[in-house]
């Protein structure tokens, strides 16, 4: 048997470990476009946010007397690592970007969901708060994505019809 609460901190430090997959594949897209400048500034600015929201989840951990010095998130960075990687191998690299960031910031935001309600239950109401405002950070940076996918796709085949640079 589990208990909520255990529950609670064991979903917070998934959560972190996703952070630190989510800075990963920011600060690669960031490092790799170069033809797409108009995107950057909001890559960039979801970096810092996800930043601060790993910090948050660190808050909420201390705050339920969890040990922050253990947190395993290396897998996940390697996993980003390797998703970049693949990535870089396509032709269309910016669009194959946009498809995992267009999933992955719907999974952040699901997960959140998910930690606010485990956080109710738990009787943690400041933990939950946390999570609805990470949630909703993840909500607006999957919405931008989602509106991003069509006007992306007509410039990178402008570009490729003009026998500009498209892939990245
Ligand atoms: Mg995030
Ligand atoms: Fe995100």
């Amino acid at each position: 048997m589990t208990s909520p609460r255990k529950a609670l901190a064991a979903w917070l430090r998934d959560a972190h470990a996703m952070e630190g997959q989510a800075e990963t594949l920011l600060q690669n897209q960031i490092n790799r476009l170069r033809n797409y400048p108009d995107a950057l500034p909001r890559l960039k600015s979801h970096l810092e946010e996800t930043k601060a929201q790993r910090h948050e989840l660190e808050r909420c951990l201390e705050a339920l007397g969890e040990n922050t010095s253990s947190l395993k998130d290396g897998t996940m960075k390697v996993t980003a690592h390797l998703q970049g990687l693949m990535t870089a191998m396509a032709s269309d690299e910016v669009l194959k970007n946009a498809l995992a960031s267009a999933a992955f910031e719907q999974f952040e935001a699901a997960s959140y969901r998910m930690l606010a309600q485990a956080a109710e239950f738990a009787g943690e109401p400041d933990i939950a708060r946390t999570c609805e405002t990470l949630m909703e950070q993840e909500v607006a940076m999957a919405d931008w994505v989602w509106g991003e996918l069509g006007p992306l796709t007509e410039t990178y085949l402008q570009r490729e019809l003009a026998g500009a640079e498209a892939k990245r």
